[in-house]
């Protein structure tokens, strides 16, 4: 991977990652010591002179789409599944600033009294003075999601790379929890990607990143020091490009 000319990246979030897991976790739906162990990788990055935008998902709070199927109106669910990134948004902010990482909260729905709006050429001066921007409420809309928002935002903002931290280590052929023997590509092309369904984000968000050359790199965020070392060309993830750079390598 091409780390070195990286210079301005995204980092999407899902909500999952914030959550609590297992007993010890306690269910919380943010919990405040993954949060911390999670803005502890971004200050890592951050201190290592990359620019970095963060995108938050909800789905640790609420997803629209499983509430629309008990029965709220799909817009509605969706507002409400927006609202949830913001709260999530906060709280890595919160967290990074505890770390004394200057951080701005951005949201695609404006609240004043809460954090900024999202103004590109606003978020452009935090970048340059050095501030982590955290992009929420997604691209704004109902029916989208927060990858679409995460790659709305990567072409905006002008990021060389969208980084999915998930907590799977990239991108297999099959489902690695149901089929023994799953492999993991190394790299692949948007659009082997798309004609196989493979879940790395939601199909509007990989098209977006394909149209705008973006490339998309999976990896576990769980992993103690992991986006550092993805960035640096190492740590194991799956690179997802423009077919002539990736020969879905497995
Ligand atoms: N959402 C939306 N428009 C957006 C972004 C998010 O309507 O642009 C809603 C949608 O209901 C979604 C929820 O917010 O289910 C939480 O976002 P997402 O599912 O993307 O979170 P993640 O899976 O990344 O945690």
């Amino acid at each position: 991977m091409p780390a070195a000319s990286f210079k301005r990246v995204l980092l999407k979030l899902s909500g999952e990652v914030l959550m609590g897991s297992g007993e010890g976790g306690g269910g919380l739906a943010i919990d405040p010591a993954v949060t911390a162990r999670v803005a502890q990788e971004i200050a890592d990055v951050r201190a290592q002179g990359y620019e970095l935008c963060v995108v938050v998902g909800g789905g640790n709070i609420f997803r629209g789409i499983s509430a629309a199927a008990k029965g709220i109106e799909r817009a509605t669910a969706d507002y409400m599944g927006m609202l949830a990134t913001v709260m999530n948004a906060l709280a890595v902010q919160n967290a990074l600033e505890q770390i004394g990482v200057e951080t701005r909260v951005q949201s695609a729905i404006p609240m004043a009294a809460v954090c900024e709006p999202f103004i590109r050429r606003r978020a452009e001066r935090h970048l340059q003075k050095g501030r982590v921007v955290i992009f929420a409420a997604g691209v704004g809309s109902p029916y989208f999601t927060t990858d679409s928002g995460a790659a709305l935002r990567a072409a905006e903002m002008k990021c060389d790379a969208l980084f999915k931290g998930t907590s799977v280590d990239g991108v297999y052929d099959a489902d690695p929890k149901k089929v023994a023997g799953a492999r993991r590509y190394d790299t692949i092309g948007f659009g082997a990607v798309l004609s196989q369904d493979l879940k790395v984000m939601d199909a509007s968000a990989v098209a977006l990143c394909r149209d705008n050359n973006i490339p998309i790199v999976v990896f576990n965020i769980r992993e103690h020091g992991n986006f550092a070392a993805v960035l640096a060309g190492q740590g194991t993830s799956t690179i997802v490009q423009a077919e002539e750079m990736a020969d879905a390598r497995l």
